[in-house]
C-alpha cells in the first residue's frame, strides 16, 4: 500500500481535477463547492479509494470526501478516478494528515466519518495517532454535525476494544457494535466492502464494526 516514493505522484496530484488541496480548502464551503446541500460523508485514510467510488456510486445524493495521508496511495484513487467513463460528481480527494481537519471542515460541516481498517499504532506511546483515539475524537466533535456518526470497521481486535473504550471515555454513545458484521444479518445490510475487508475476510478473519455518536 505505502508506495511512498513514486516519482512525479505529487506534481500529478496537482494537477488532477478530482483533489482538492489542502491549502485551498475552505472550512465551511463543501456545500458551495458540490453545487448543492447533500449530506457530506467523509472517509479518513480512504486508501486506494474503492470504498469510497462504490459509495459515490450507490448514494449520488451524498457528497464524499476521502482523505489520504500518502501521495503515492491517493494517486491509485486518483488514476481509478480517471478510469471511470462519467467522472463521480459527488466525490473528491484531500492529501493531508487527518490531524489537521479541523482547519478543512467547518463545525457541524460533516454529517459522517467512515474509519476503515486504520493503522493499528500497537505501541502504547503511539496511541494518540490512532484515529479513534480521544484526541481525534476530540477533532471530530469539532467537524460533525450533532446527530453526525462514526463508523469504523477493522479485522483487529486490541484496536477496536481501545476504540470502545475511547468513545466510552469520551462520553460518546455506541450505537452499534459487532464482532462479526458478515454474520450479522441488520449490520451487514448494504455493507460495502473497503480493499483491506476483502483482503483479511478472505482470509478467514472476522470483521468488527461501531458506530458511534457524540
Ligand atoms: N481504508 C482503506 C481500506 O480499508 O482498504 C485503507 C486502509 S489502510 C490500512 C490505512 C490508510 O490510512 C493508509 O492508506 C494510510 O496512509 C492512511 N492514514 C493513516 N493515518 C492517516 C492520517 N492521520 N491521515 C490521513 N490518512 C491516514
Amino acid at each position: 500500500m505505502r508506495l511512498r516514493n513514486i516519482k512525479g505522484s505529487r506534481e500529478m496530484i496537482a494537477a488532477s481535477e478530482f483533489v482538492i488541496h489542502e491549502e485551498e480548502t475552505r472550512a465551511g464551503t463543501w456545500h458551495a463547492l458540490f453545487g448543492n446541500e447533500n449530506p457530506l460523508h467523509i472517509e479518513i485514510g480512504m486508501g486506494k479509494g474503492k470504498f469510497m467510488m462504490s459509495m459515490a456510486k450507490k448514494h449520488p445524493h451524498i457528497n464524499y470526501v476521502g482523505i489520504e495521508k500518502y501521495s503515492s496511495v491517493l494517486l491509485r484513487a486518483i488514476e481509478k478516478m480517471e478510469q471511470e467513463e462519467h467522472p463521480l460528481p459527488n466525490l473528491r480527494f484531500i492529501r493531508m494528515d487527518a490531524e489537521n481537519i479541523g482547519k478543512v471542515f467547518d463545525r457541524g460541516e460533516v454529517d459522517r466519518i467512515y474509519l476503515n481498517f486504520s493503522d493499528p499504532w500497537p505501541k502504547d506511546r503511539h496511541a494518540k495517532r490512532r484515529l479513534t483515539s480521544g484526541e481525534f475524537l476530540t477533532r471530530y466533535e469539532q467537524i460533525l454535525n450533532p446527530d453526525g456518526q462514526v463508523e469504523f470497521k477493522t479485522d483487529n481486535r486490541e484496536l477496536f476494544d481501545f476504540s470502545i473504550e475511547s468513545i466510552k471515555e469520551k462520553g460518546w454513545k455506541l450505537q452499534a457494535v459487532t464482532y462479526n458484521l458478515h454474520q450479522d444479518q441488520k449490520l451487514s445490510e448494504g455493507n460495502v466492502m473497503t480493499e483491506y475487508e476483502e483482503r483479511f475476510s478472505a482470509m478467514g478473519n472476522p470483521i468488527h464494526k461501531l458506530i458511534a455518536k457524540q
